[in-house]
């Protein structure tokens, strides 16, 4: 039976990138090795983290002020990593705290100086994104997160800001167009829109770092990713090939453009019959609901064995909501196809006849 993978991360890819990887276990480019046997300094495997950074740069049209690079640990290396390459000795940043990992980028900021929280939606559980907050210009910088994937919010127009913007696109990143010029760094674990696990991509501005003082260790220095193209050690080779391959049939999609063309139909189709239903609610505010991570509960939790085993027959797995809001989660990303939504659509539906 065709499976239906609502999985919030790692999550659903295409199944030419699955296809691809495998065959290159067993024999990585007629070369008769297997990817995870090679050396990340082999030219074809050079070849694939080259190729991967120049995907990001074409399909993020990323400008030359900015460059792009991979590095392991995930996002949640990234908090830290942020703070030691852009936060001064004895400065300041300033913090959105839109769900929990913005709770947990603040928690690992706060270890390299005096952290502001200029917006939270915590009063209310995270289910809106905080607006019309100001920004101080004696900051280093701004950190939010574009779309909180346990709560199911997504920013949609970023504030104007006096400093440098640093975004954590974890769970939205290549979905829809972004202005990357905007912003003084974004960064994402891949495990999402951009591949497997096992890598983080963060998409620098040049000239905003070599400038907190600190002594930063080499690996954590996005200065040196930057210089030594992504190769300073042993990189994931298999997981930047899935990176890589993700990144290509993207493309072949039409890009970035395209894709947030089909994730906003996903989306609507899946909202409106959240609405429509009278069996369900919608746990996010309507105006900030995200287009990757739709949340939503039963009215009667007692009808929930029945809507499980509907969801069962028909193929749907992993639509769980996180512990902290409880329900359902349909995580939507790129390579979700709006066929799964459209089953989902149609559990909910039977299940309104049979129940409602
Ligand atoms: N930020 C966001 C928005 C996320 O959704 C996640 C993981 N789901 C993380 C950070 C943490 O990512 P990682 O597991 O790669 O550290």
């Amino acid at each position: 039976m065709k499976v239906h993978n609502f999985s919030a991360g790692p999550c659903i890819l295409p199944q030419v990138v699955f296809e691809k990887m495998a065959q290159a276990c067993l024999d990585f480019n007629n070369s008769g090795t297997s990817i995870l046997e090679i050396s990340h300094r082999r030219k074809d495997a050079v070849e694939v983290i080259d190729t991967a950074r120049a995907l990001v740069k074409d399909l993020m049209n990323v400008p030359e002020t900015h460059d792009v690079l991979f590095m392991q640990g995930g996002a949640s290396l990234q908090f830290p990593t942020v703070a030691y390459n852009l936060l001064k000795e004895g400065g300041k940043a300033a913090y959105a705290q839109t769900g929990k990992w913005a709770e947990n980028a603040i928690k690992e900021a706060k270890r390299f100086g005096e952290i502001e929280i200029v917006a939270s939606s915590k009063d209310k559980n995270y289910n809106y994104i905080p607006k019309n907050y100001t920004i101080p210009t004696d900051v280093d910088y701004f950190h939010c997160t574009s779309n909180n994937t346990i709560f199911g919010t997504q920013i949609k127009e970023f504030p104007n800001s006096p400093v440098p913007v640093v975004c954590d696109m974890s769970s939205d990143i290549l979905s829809r167009k972004i202005d990357v010029s905007k912003f003084g760094a974004i960064y994402a674990g891949a495990q999402k829109n951009m591949g497997p696990a096992g890598s983080a991509v963060a998409i620098v501005q040049k000239d905003l770092l070599g400038k907190t003082g600190r002594n930063i260790p080499d690996y954590l220095n996005w200065d040196t990713h930057i210089k030594k193209e992504s190769s300073f050690n042993t990189w994931p080779v298999i997981a930047i090939y899935g990176v890589m391959l993700n990144l290509q049939w993207l493309k072949e999609q039409g890009g970035v453009e395209a894709i947030a063309k089909i994730n906003t139909e996903k989306a609507e189709t899946v909202y409106a019959e959240i609405d429509r239903n009278g069996l369900f609610t919608g746990t996010a505010e309507t105006e900030d609901r995200s287009q990757m991570n739709a949340t939503f509960v039963l009215n009667n939790e007692i009808l929930k064995t029945e809507f499980d085993e509907l969801l069962k027959e028909a193929g749907v797995v992993s639509l769980a909501g996180h512990r902290d809001v409880g329900g359902y989660r349909a995580s939507m990303y790129n390579a979700l196809p709006l066929e799964s939504v459209q089953v989902l659509v149609e559990v909910m539906k039977r299940f309104e006849q049979k129940f409602g």
